[in-house]
């Protein structure tokens, strides 16, 4: 099932994510829907505040991407509960986008390596090493889950050029191919 997705404004993408419970119902299908929904938009992250749920899940797929990033291959990952337990001190710059944000694409400053430790939809643990695009994947979706959005990192001054287009995001007028909830509509 397709979930709508929650848009720039939208106070549960403020929101500190809850860790899920072991004992939550129907986490499969979830996760299946989430996958659904980022891929009917074409994104290649979703976390549980952008379908409107402040919780600490994320579907990843980035396996599109590989061409340009080969450490994507394969990179399908669900995430229950992730926690960082490294990240480099050595970051890069590189252009993102958010699904949450349409239209918005600013550069920003991620660790290059990163070793997370996370569930499965199956509850199985799992504590892996990334490094490039694939780390600043779960890095940009972790941060969903804090409560923060990818342009909370960037300049003022960057943030007021795209004033304009943050503004027709929360009224709604912004154009969005996908389903989606703005706070004005
Ligand atoms: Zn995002």
């Amino acid at each position: 099932m397709i979930l709508p997705i929650y848009l720039y404004g939208q106070p549960v993408l403020r929101q500190e994510a809850e860790p899920v419970p072991q004992d939550y119902p129907d986490l499969k299908q979830l996760v299946a829907n989430m996958f659904e929904t980022m891929y009917h938009a074409d994104g290649v992250g979703l976390a549980g505040p952008q379908v409107g749920l402040p919780l600490q899940v994320l579907v990843i797929d980035a396996s599109v991407i590989s061409d340009d990033y080969p450490e994507c291959k394969d990179f399908k990952r669900a995430m229950i509960n992730p926690v960082f337990l490294e990240k480099s001190e050595e970051t890069v710059s590189m252009e993102e986008g958010c699904l949450s944000l349409p239209g918005i694409h600013e550069k920003v400053a991620r660790s290059t390596r990163i070793r997370v430790k996370y569930w499965d939809e199956n509850w199985e643990e799992h504590t892996e090493e990334l490094h490039d695009y694939a780390a600043r994947v779960v890095q940009h979706e972790c941060e969903h889950l804090t409560g923060h959005v990818f342009i909370d990192n960037i300049s003022a001054i960057r943030r007021q050029l795209n004033k304009s287009k943050l503004n027709s995001i929360i009224k709604g007028t912004a154009r969005c191919a996908y389903r989606a909830k703005a706070v004005g509509k």
